[in-house]
């Protein structure tokens, strides 16, 4: 059975940027895995990491990563896919004490991709994938930034394959990539019946969609809206990379001349 290991920086980034390509190679016979990187429980938080759940409406002695994993199962059950979850702690929890410092350097001694690559690693030899998927960092995201580095620094990985982070790609489409894929080639995948799917997972991440796209109902418009555009009219997913030989009957989304591209 063919594999493909989605990674998400955090509990909701696959399933809103590539939950529909995900759900259709389920349904087209691979196995599928979600593996997220940050979902450490902190006990205690304090200053900007407690306020980065009271923000959400989520008291202070919330478990917040606890109930943002129980979120993260009910979206892999509707997706149709296993999650895992490599238990490393979220930025503010690594020293990023600010928005501002989220999306700003690097921060010296900040090394959790070397942590990252091991575990990565031990999931490649368990599951031994056909494709390994990746965010572009679009936005900036020090976290997402940090799961570039990991992957890359993989001594022997599968074909790769970096999917556009949303919300960031839906606020701002032109966003740039991170520098270290941005001369991959573009390839896309047109996502029929898994986009009602993927709105419906990312509905899961319940105490997410208010903060980042104000509800369930704008976003399923956001969402299904920015497939369209990925596609040029037929709802698409684009990704920098390439697939793997072996996925069906490949055909390109309307409107996206030169991308190497499948339908699930
Ligand atoms: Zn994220």
């Amino acid at each position: 059975m063919p594999t493909a290991l989605f990674l998400s920086p955090h509990l909701d980034d696959v399933a809103f940027s590539c939950g529909g390509l995900l759900a259709q190679l389920g349904d087209a016979g691979w196995r599928t895995v979600m593996a997220t990187a940050f979902t450490r429980s902190v006990p205690n938080p304090a200053g900007f990491a407690l306020a980065c759940q009271t923000d959400k409406g989520l008291a202070p002695d919330v478990d917040y990563m606890a109930l943002r994993r129980a979120e993260d199962r009910a979206a892999a059950t509707i997706l149709g896919t296993e999650p895992r979850w490599l238990d490393l702690p979220e930025a503010p929890h690594r020293g990023y004490h600010s928005a501002l410092a989220l999306f700003g350097p690097v921060l010296d001694g900040d090394d959790i991709w070397r942590p990252l690559t091991n575990l990565l690693a031990d999931l490649l030899a368990e599951l031994r994938p056909d494709l390994l998927f990746g965010p572009q960092g679009l936005g900036n995201h020090v976290d997402h930034r940090q799961v570039i580095t990991a992957v890359l620094a993989l001594p022997d990985p599968p074909c790769l394959a970096f999917y556009r982070d949303a919300p960031y790609a839906v606020r701002n489409q032109s966003a740039l990539p991170d520098v270290r894929v941005a001369g991959l080639p573009p390839c896309a995948a047109a996502i029929r019946s898994g986009l009602d799917r993927k709105v419906a997972a990312s509905c899961a991440y319940a105490s997410q969609i208010g903060y980042q796209f104000g509800g369930p109902v704008p976003l399923g418009q956001a969402l299904r809206a920015f497939a369209k555009d990925e596609g040029g009219g037929a709802p698409a997913e684009r990704f920098l990379g390439s697939f793997p030989n072996g996925l069906p009957d490949s055909v390109a989304p309307a409107g996206r001349a030169g991308h190497q591209a499948a339908i699930i």
